[in-house]
């Protein structure tokens, strides 16, 4: 069984990245820079975006951190989204998601210039994507298809199980692995409503949970030799850890891993992934490589 190592596959993708920026500053090109909006103080949101902050770093890149209270209006942050829109020095930008309740996020994630929309929720990133267009991918999946790739493991005409459906992980991971270019596999999408999960799951040659309820995939659920990607991270209170919490996959790490050929632990698997990603479409953002 082969540890998925998440952590070390970002820290050798930032480096290239890094060093593929000071090349371009050596030949007078502009730092890469992206730009966060943050609002409220919820404490996930608050280490997700301190983590791409450092990231941004690490890549040489410029980042500038953008906070605003939870009273803020629908209309005030869409002037700040569109502010950011024409700032001709910012590459891309990500809102941070969740958004209060009186904020609709889809009117603010339609409003970013797809352009310069480096996280992949716009419409037209999400569109170009499930027809194979050039465009930026959301994190997580792209995350995911590069540890796969990195990895070596064999997708094409493999059977590939995802589970969850929501915009940001399931569905997008769906349409990447079956894609030719991609995962090239046969794909099965499973949910709250899905009849005969546990049996689609021990049908599958991959399986990559994302629905955010601990330890959910047990051992009899899982093919001998099976990949595992577990792409749940639920804070479960840990009255040992410093912070009160520790994160939770959505496999049962312990039972699931001596089965499995290869498998993602949570965290140090997706989760740094997911940033890099985000730094190598902001590099993207920079060089206009989707977009002119
Ligand atoms: P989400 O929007 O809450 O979607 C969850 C999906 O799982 C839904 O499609 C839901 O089905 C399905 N689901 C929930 N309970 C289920 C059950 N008992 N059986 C079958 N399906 C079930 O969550 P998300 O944003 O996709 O995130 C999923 C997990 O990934 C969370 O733990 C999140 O924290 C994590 N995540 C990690 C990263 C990372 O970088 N590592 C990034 C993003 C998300 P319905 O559609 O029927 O409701």
């Amino acid at each position: 069984m082969q540890i998925i190592d998440g952590k070390a596959t970002a820290a050798t993708i930032k480096a290239e990245i890094k060093e593929e920026v000071e090349r371009l500053v050596a030949q007078g090109v502009r730092r890469p820079h992206l730009a966060a909006i943050l609002v409220g103080h919820d404490g996930g949101s608050e280490t997700y975006v301190k983590n791409k902050v450092l990231a941004c770093e690490a890549c040489g890149f410029e980042s500038t951190l953008l906070r605003f209270e939870d009273t803020i209006t629908e209309e005030e942050l869409l002037a700040e989204v569109n502010r950011l829109n024409e700032d001709e020095t910012v590459d891309g930008f990500i809102v941070q998601l969740p958004l209060p309740a009186h904020i609709s996020e889809q009117s603010v994630i339609e409003a970013i210039d797809y352009r310069k929309d480096v996280d992949g929720f716009h419409p037209i990133n999400v569109g170009r994507m499930a027809i194979g267009l050039p465009c930026y991918i959301s994190a997580t999946p792209r995350g995911i298809i590069e540890l796969l790739k990195r990895y070596e493991i064999p997708t094409s005409g493999r059977k590939c199980v995802v589970l969850g459906r929501s915009n940001i992980v399931g569905k997008p991971m769906a349409q990447l692995m079956m894609q030719k270019e991609y995962g090239d596999s046969t794909v099965t999408v499973c949910h709250s409503r899905s009849a005969n999960l546990k049996e689609e799951c021990l049908q599958a040659d991959i399986i990559i949970a994302a629905i955010g309820r601990p330890g959910f995939v047990t051992a009899d659920m899982v093919k001998p030799g099976a990949v595992i990607i577990d792409v749940g991270t639920t804070r479960v209170p840990d009255a040992t850890r410093k912070n009160g919490f520790r994160l939770s996959g959505d496999v049962d790490f312990e039972n699931v891993a001596p089965l499995c050929s290869a498998i993602t632990p949570v965290p140090g698997g997706v989760g740094p992934m997911t940033i890099c990603m985000l730094m190598l479409n902001t590099l993207a953002a920079a060089k206009h490589e989707y977009y002119k």
